[in-house]
């Protein structure tokens, strides 16, 4: 399991930006060394652990991009178009059977290979063929057109894809275009899930008038799992010190993060702060960022924990921005960056200086056809509706105090940030 010393975070401070925290929480997990082979169709979404080389040129070999006919670089046409014999058929997965002869060409498929001495392939498009049969092509082509080269696309020995890499589909196709058929990956990061709250009931059990259904764990699961995390559910504590404290202990050490929703603010009912303390050390991280509030981070024997706060909104926006980084730094992989697209805002916003404040909008194309983003019409932290009926987050960052109709916004779309 991923160890830390207990002294780790012992950062104080008033208010941290987004960027010093996240920097702060990534440079002090260990990532875990376990590793494991995955067949190929199982490694989307899991961190590569070695770099990988290419162990043969991609294409393979010299091939033709286009159905057409083949000539020997002497033979190109220059200036008039001219008249060739046809000499032989290469289709793709075959092989040429010898040279095509001096002044001929040889009809050939997209992917077959290059005969020898041929260079230069003339799209079947662009020539025709005359009373005698034979295939006029035209002048003015280019020597190597329409031909793709061994290695033009990674030449052997070329690190193709890096260690510490979240696999993509597209990852998995070269792996796939190498030959490879397993791929040697991080285990999965191991997270325990807790809910804290005395008014949350689980979904199927009976529910109180005075409770509400508990929403965090089962988007905070769906979003571990979704950064390839193997999830313990572990349900919700009451919100008193003993029992917090009994519930965390028992699962740390035998996961690589604890992850707890609800009772890290500072009031008498917030009981993660005290009972984390108990049992290991803690500090609460004022983040500057909203919807936020306080972020917790500790130390119980050894597994790192983070408390996000209670309200949804809250805990999804510090989700993204705290733990998939923390995660992915677990995990050994390589930082991810957010790159919000640029995009007019269609609202106006006045905010504070100093702190990064993420607001929910819908894209929507104005008069002009253009993207746009319109602000969810209201603010509050614990409304669900405000991210289910948004597109995404306009990040708008620490320097920025005001946001007029017009004005350029950084958008993230959902898609991206989990
Ligand atoms: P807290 O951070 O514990 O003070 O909670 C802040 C708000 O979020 C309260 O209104 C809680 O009822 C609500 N809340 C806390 N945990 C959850 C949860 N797991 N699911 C839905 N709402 C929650
Ligand atoms: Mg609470």
């Amino acid at each position: 399991m991923a160890q830390l010393s207990d002294d780790c975070f012992a950062f104080g401070g008033p208010m941290m930006s987004v960027d010093e925290a996240v920097g702060l929480i990534t440079a002090r997990v260990n990532a875990i060394a376990d590793l494991e082979a995955v067949a190929l169709v199982d490694a989307d979404g899991r961190v590569l652990a070695h770099d990988i080389a290419a162990p043969l040129p991609l294409p393979p070999f010299t091939n033709s991009a286009v159905d057409g006919y083949a000539v020997r670089s002497a033979d190109l046409p220059r200036d008039a178009e001219q008249a060739f014999p046809l000499d032989g058929r290469i289709q793709a997965g075959g092989l040429a059977q010898a040279a095509i002869k001096p002044g001929h060409t040889a009809r050939i498929f997209t992917g077959a290979p290059m005969p020898p001495d041929a260079e230069t392939v003339f799209m079947q498009e662009d020539v025709r063929i005359d009373d005698a049969g034979r295939i006029v092509l035209p002048p003015g082509l280019k020597p190597g057109a329409n031909v793709r080269p061994a290695g033009e696309d990674i030449p052997q020995g070329r690190v193709a894809l890096r260690a510490g890499l979240r696999l993509r589909p597209q990852h998995v196709a070269l792996a796939a275009a190498f030959g490879l058929t397993l791929l040697d990956v991080v285990r999965r990061i191991r997270v325990a899930v807790f809910s804290t709250g005395d008014e949350l009931a689980s979904p199927g059990e009976p529910r109180a008038r005075s409770q509400l259904y508990d929403s965090n764990r089962f988007m905070l699961m769906a979003m571990l799992r979704r950064l390839g995390c193997e999830v313990s559910d572990l349900g919700i504590l009451r919100d008193e010190r003993i029992s917090l404290a009994d519930g965390l202990k028992q699962v740390a050490g035998r996961h690589d993060l604890i992850l707890t929703t609800g009772g890290v603010s500072t009031g008498e009912e917030d009981h993660v702060k005290a009972a984390v303390e108990s049992i290991g050390s803690l500090v609460l991280w004022r983040m500057a960022i909203k919807p936020g509030r306080p972020v917790a981070m500790g130390i119980i024997q050894g597994t790192p924990l983070i408390g996000l706060p209670g309200n949804p909104v809250a805990s999804f926006v510090t989700f993204v921005h705290v733990v998939r980084p923390t995660v992915l730094a677990l995990a050994g992989g390589l930082p991810e960056r957010f790159l919000p697209i640029p995009v007019p805002a269609a609202f106006s916003y006045k905010k504070k200086i100093g702190r990064r404040e993420y607001v929910r909008a819908s894209l929507r194309r104005g008069a002009d056809g253009m993207l746009e983003a319109v602000k969810f019409p209201r603010e509050g932290a614990g409304l669900l509706s405000s991210l289910v009926e948004t597109d995404g987050l306009v990040e708008l960052g620490e320097d920025i105090t005001r946001v007029e109709p017009g004005s350029s916004v950084g958008f993230l779309s959902y898609a991206d940030l989990i």
